[in-house]
This record gives structure tokens, sequence and C-alpha cells, in this order.
């Protein structure tokens, strides 16, 4: 099982971390948060 904190960058296929936390925001569908990678690709996530 993959968990759903661990996720990647979709530029470089770093591993994103706390760190890179930009932003978190709710929708109807669920949690979505956005990092920004060092390489600065944003990449966004759906936790539920
Ligand atoms: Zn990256």
């Amino acid at each position: 099982m993959i968990e759903e904190l661990s996720c990647t960058c979709g530029g470089c296929d770093r591993e994103l971390r706390e760190e890179s936390l930009r932003l978190t925001y709710r929708t109807e569908s669920g949690e979505r948060r956005a990092y920004e990678c060092v390489c600065g690709t944003v990449t966004i996530t759906v936790a539920r």
C-alpha cells in the first residue's frame, strides 16, 4: 500500500515533503495539497 502522504514531483520524481507544501484547500471531492518542488514544478495531490 502506498501512503497518501508519499507523493512525488510530476516534473522530476523527487519525493515531496511537508516543507514543499505551499497550499492546502478543500473541495467537495476532498482535500487538495499543492506542493512546489525545488525544480519549480507545482504538483497537486488529493487526499480524502
Ligand atoms: Zn521536481
